[in-house]
């Protein structure tokens, strides 16, 4: 609140593809797709299309003994995103939700299988899955979880596979064999306690844009199905295509006991979250006991608009060859950023898919602790959105930079880290 009084909020007037203006006519490239969630622009004509047709059939119904077209295809899209291994989609409206649920529908499986004890859960270092009180027992970021320590359900908090850590002579995939060892070694101790382990596939974003092998992803499901644990994957940040594929599982080419969607899946229009997971999960719950079945509503859940809009998401996804054409995006603004990439005060320059991250190399503490607060203001005077996580400094555009964006996103950051740098 304080803050505000000296850097004032922006005030957004329009969007349109991957540029916000205000209401000065200052203009903004959205170098962080608006906290992630927009894949295809702002205003963008296909997706608006789509909706306002939905918005003049059915805005909303309840989707408890109801059901509506744009739910049933959604989940049948990405089932079959799946070859129908999570052929089964529980539906809410953010990612915190969606966490819960896999979370609550985890622990409640195993009861239903008489196997009550296992209430425990284990989350990574650096780990982010939300800020609602169940959810933020598994994350491991100490600015959200810090006041809220004493109401929170104790969890197992493991090494993170975050490829940084790796030590002389190691590459990522013994950082990942490291960590991978760390969960072995509890879940020999104390596996029939545990009902799930919750990673966030290839990067652990809130976190830091921490990145990690897809070994970890491999080791993990072997030790869950070796030791009856559910593996639950949050890509409410990674999935819809950020890591290069469109689940970050497939990088691993494995699938886990649920999946967690939600920011990008509706494009970054309207809160959508859900839950895909197993057949097998879903016979645990399948009785005539009211007290067996998995009770758990929102209001909006499965909201027609919202679904609309992520399956128009979805098209776009197989009418432009997106994950090919990401490439190619990609590959551009890494050849524009070759050079800045082994600066002396850029470390662990990394990119996985439409992720790039480094750290600044920031000595002096008043300005490490300033600094993403100050890059933030520098670069909106170079018309960029970019928000630091401490100071590592991201970039998570939306799939729709065009060959000038790219070029000026490389060139202004480079003059805002400069700027900052030297003060
Ligand atoms: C953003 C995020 C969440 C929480 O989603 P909200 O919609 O903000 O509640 C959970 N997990 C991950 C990995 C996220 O990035």
């Amino acid at each position: 609140m304080q803050h505000h009084e000296s850097v004032p909020l922006v005030a957004v007037h329009h969007g349109s593809g991957a540029w916000l203006f205000d209401h000065e006519g200052n203009r903004y490239l959205d170098a962080i797709s608006s906290w992630w969630v927009n894949l295809f622009g702002h205003a963008n004509p296909r997706i608006n299309a789509a909706i306002k047709h939905q918005l003049d059939t059915l805005e909303h119904a309840m989707l408890a003994g109801f059901t509506h077209e744009p739910v049933v295809a959604l989940s049948e899209k990405l089932s079959a995103l799946t070859g129908g291994v999570l052929g089964h989609c529980f539906y809410a409206s953010d990612g915190a939700s969606a966490v819960e649920i896999a979370l609550k529908m985890s622990f409640h499986s195993w009861r239903n299988q008489g196997l009550g004890d296992k209430k425990e859960f284990v989350c990574l270092k650096g780990g982010y899955h939300g800020e609602t009180v169940g959810a933020l027992a598994v994350t491991d970021v100490p600015v959200f979880r810090d006041a809220y320590q004493a109401m929170l359900a104790p969890a197992h908090c493991l090494m993170s596979p975050d490829a940084r850590q790796a030590q002389d002579g190691e590459n990522a995939d013994l950082v990942a064999l490291r960590a991978a060892h760390a969960l072995e070694k509890l879940l020999q101790e104390r596996a029939t306690h545990i009902s799930a382990v919750i990673i966030e596939p290839l990067v652990q974003c809130a976190g830091g844009m921490a990145m990690h092998s897809p070994l970890y992803v491999q080791e993990v499901r072997r030790l869950c199905t070796a030791f009856n644990v559910h593996l639950i994957a949050d890509e409410i940040a990674v999935g819809c295509g950020r890591t290069g594929k469109f689940f970050a599982c497939e990088h691993a080419n494995l699938w886990p006991d649920f999946l967690c969607l939600s920011k990008g899946i509706s494009g970054g229009y309207l809160p959508l979250s859900l839950v895909m997971t197993r057949e097998a999960i879903y016979q645990s719950f399948y009785s005539d006991s009211l007290a067996r079945g998995f009770l758990h509503s929102h209001s909006y859940t499965g909201n027609p608009l919202a679904c609309r809009a992520a399956l128009a998401t979805l098209e776009i996804f197989d009418e432009d060859n997106v994950l090919v054409q990401n490439r190619e995006r990609a590959a551009q603004l890494n050849g524009a950023l070759a050079s800045f990439a082994v600066h002396s005060q850029v470390k662990h320059f990394r990119q996985q898919g439409m992720i790039w991250a480094f750290d600044a190399q920031v000595d002096d503490p008043h300005l490490a602790a300033t600094f993403s607060r100050r890059f933030f203001s520098c670069a909106l005077k170079h018309e960029l959105l970019v928000r630091p996580i401490g100071t590592s400094v991201y970039l998570m555009p939306p799939y729709v930079l065009s060959d000038a964006d790219i070029n000026l996103l490389a060139e202004r950051l480079q003059s805002v880290f400069h700027e900052v740098m030297s003060p």
